[in-house]
């Protein structure tokens, strides 16, 4: 059985449901693949927790333990910019982050998938988040600023529970728009 990129990850309780829930369950199994991030969230009332998971390398540009001064900046502002930022906002940006917890990547054991890593070290980083967004009952389309902050994550998979259901969708550079709306 394949591990789950959200195990050792704390996800807040709701999440953690919808997780246990079915389809959002699938998708958290996947592989670690470069180019590739997944994105959950659940809204509930004004609240939105996420958990955000991704190969290291799509954000700091590599995914060996940091050797250099400029390396060790590069994890450093990553980490800043994950702490500070919500990764999911209204189009308006009425959210404010309520706490975020980056995990900046222990050394996956994951099975790569079409070359083999044997000998390269991978990681994956981890982002939880609870978020406060005032109006939310009456949002119809969401963003993220994760993909134009990091294009290394050429694509996003979005996972997402709202009161009226759960949905997902792909995110790319040319398609950035979370349309809540069926
Ligand atoms: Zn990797």
């Amino acid at each position: 059985m394949k591990r789950s990129v959200l195990t050792g990850l704390r996800i807040p309780f709701a999440l953690a449901a919808a997780l246990c829930s079915g389809a959002l369950a699938t998708a958290s199994e996947r592989a670690h693949v470069h180019g590739h991030g997944t994105l959950q969230f659940v809204i509930e009332n004004s609240t939105v927790d996420i958990a955000f998971s991704s190969p290291a390398g799509n954000l700091l540009g590599f995914e060996h333990q940091a050797h250099t001064p400029e390396e060790t900046r590069i994890v450093d502002e990553v980490q800043a910019w994950l702490s500070t930022t919500p990764l999911i906002d209204t189009p308006d940006e009425r959210c404010t982050l309520r706490t975020s917890e980056p995990d900046m990547g222990s050394r996956t054991e994951h099975d790569h998938h079409g070359h083999n890593h044997d000998d390269e070290e991978h990681r994956d980083i981890h982002v939880s988040q609870s978020l406060e967004c005032p109006d939310l009952s009456n949002a119809t389309a969401l963003k993220t600023p994760l993909l134009r902050q990091y294009p290394g994550l050429q694509e996003l998979d979005v996972m997402w529970v709202t009161p009226s259901g759960q949905s997902g969708a792909t995110l790319t550079n040319e398609e950035q728009a979370i349309n809540l709306a069926p």
